[in-house]
């Protein structure tokens, strides 16, 4: 059976990401955070705009201040105030100091600050009690960022920090990818959308929710197509549907050994060629990886099919262990495309098979500085969903490895931001 690295490298290769181009929308600079850059942007002033004060303080020319000292004291006129946002009327001549605060502008004729601490004021005068270094807390115009060199890359996701840099570029307007869309079909005659009573045998359909969580989450667009009966024929029609829309197919269930023979053959009547079976992983073994070659008008690269496991734990370990790193680079991202695995120390014994690599759901925190995992409570059978309530991290057992000591070092894969 496949390891799980050697199938997400056959997944990753068959990714063509969305086209920089194409696949590009203009969004307004409020609406940016958390969409994937698509060209690189340049601003077109200066950062700073224009020499200033990094300091509260006065204004100097440094060649009248070199040498004073708390015994021998300069003396200055102090000839205007510039407060934030004020432009400076006048040049400091020898002899001159102008208030200055911090942000404003550095007036003509000054070159350096000395903070206020350093000084003394009586009135309109000045003393200046320490040398400050030449050219002190100026900040010079260009120093940060200069006008029309690349500001931002392509390819990254932008966050806070880089809505605070897009705001100072004035850019008013930007190029993002737009986001993948991705069909979300349930497969099984069990299943019944939430709203409804059960019946006897029958199971609510949660994959859809956690699916179209996971996408939601993942900056992507879902296509939450419902609940398909265990037929082929209803099968290849919502496959059919889901071509004509979206980027990737995800379907729940319908994947274990007793399935296979019709979803293949459904998969090969619609022209899709198929990678992948099965990975070495615990839970999830019955994954489907498929690709369906490009068929104009739709978009120039291959539509990427998952069939993932139907059982609720195994989907979503696969989705986070195989979709998602696909979806990040169809996303148009330039890098950290794998989940994030940091190491840490298990807080009791795992346990796994050996034969797959096997992962287990609990909480990662964060104790004296080391990354500590906590198994949840109840079953871990992949059956069980109720005990991934508020867990964050997957400890990774890997392949031959039947158990891992309260203590030892564990990786540990974060399956969403710690909290
Ligand atoms: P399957 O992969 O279709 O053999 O399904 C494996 C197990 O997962 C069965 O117990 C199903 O009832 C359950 N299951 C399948 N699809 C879903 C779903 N969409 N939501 C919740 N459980 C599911
Ligand atoms: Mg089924």
């Amino acid at each position: 059976m496949l390891p799980a690295h050697q199938a997400e490298q056959i997944i990753l290769d068959r990714v063509q990401p969305l086209d920089p181009q194409q696949d590009r929308d203009l969004v307004p600079l409020a609406a940016a955070n958390g969409r994937i850059l698509a060209a690189q942007v340049s601003g077109q002033l200066d950062i700073p705009h224009w020499d200033n004060s990094a300091m509260d303080g006065y204004a100097v020319r440094y060649e009248d201040v070199a040498d004073c000292s708390p015994e021998q004291p300069v003396t200055l006129d102090i000839i205007e105030e510039i407060p934030a946002g004020a432009v400076p009327q006048k040049t400091v001549q020898s002899g001159q100091a102008a208030r200055i605060l911090t942000g404003s502008m550095l007036p003509a004729g000054a070159d350096t600050i000395v903070i206020q601490e350093d000084t003394q004021r009586q009135g309109d005068r000045v003393s200046i009690l320490a040398a400050p270094k030449p050219q002190a807390f100026v900040r010079h115009q260009g120093e940060f960022y200069r006008a029309g060199t690349p500001l931002l890359p392509a390819g990254i996701l932008l966050t806070a920090p880089d809505m605070a840099v897009l705001a100072t570029a004035q850019c008013l307007q930007v190029p993002v990818y737009r986001r993948p869309r991705v069909a979300i079909l349930s497969t099984g005659n069990e299943l019944v959308p939430p709203d409804q009573p059960l019946q006897p045998g029958q199971i609510v359909d949660s994959n859809q929710y956690a699916l179209t969580a996971l996408v939601t989450s993942a900056g992507a667009e879902p296509i939450p197509l419902g609940i398909v009966p265990d037929d082929p024929a209803a099968t290849k029609q919502a496959i059919v549907q889901a071509i004509s829309r979206a980027d990737i197919i995800l379907s729940s269930g319908g994947v274990s050994v007793g399935d296979y023979d019709y979803v293949d053959r459904i998969l090969a009547e619609l022209g899709a060629e198929i990678h992948i079976r099965a990975v070495a992983v615990k839970p999830g073994k019955p994954l489907t990886f498929a690709t369906f070659p490009p068929a104009p008008p739709s978009p120039p690269r291959p539509l990427l099919y998952f069939g993932l496991p139907g059982n609720p734990a195994s989907a979503l370990v696969t989705f986070w262990r195989f979709v998602q790193p696909a979806l990040r680079k169809l996303s148009g991202l330039a890098t950290g495309w794998d989940p994030t695995v940091i190491q840490g120390r298990a807080t009791q014994e795992l346990r796994s098979d050996g034969k797959r690599e096997s992962y287990l759901w609990g909480r990662v925190q964060i104790v004296n500085g080391e990354f500590e995992f906590h198994l949840a409570g109840g079953s871990h059978s992949s059956g069980n969903l109720v005990n991934l309530a508020q867990t964050n991290a997957l400890a990774i057992v890997p392949i031959g490895q039947t158990r891992i000591l309260i203590g030892e070092p564990l990786q540990i894969m974060l399956i969403h931001l710690m909290q």
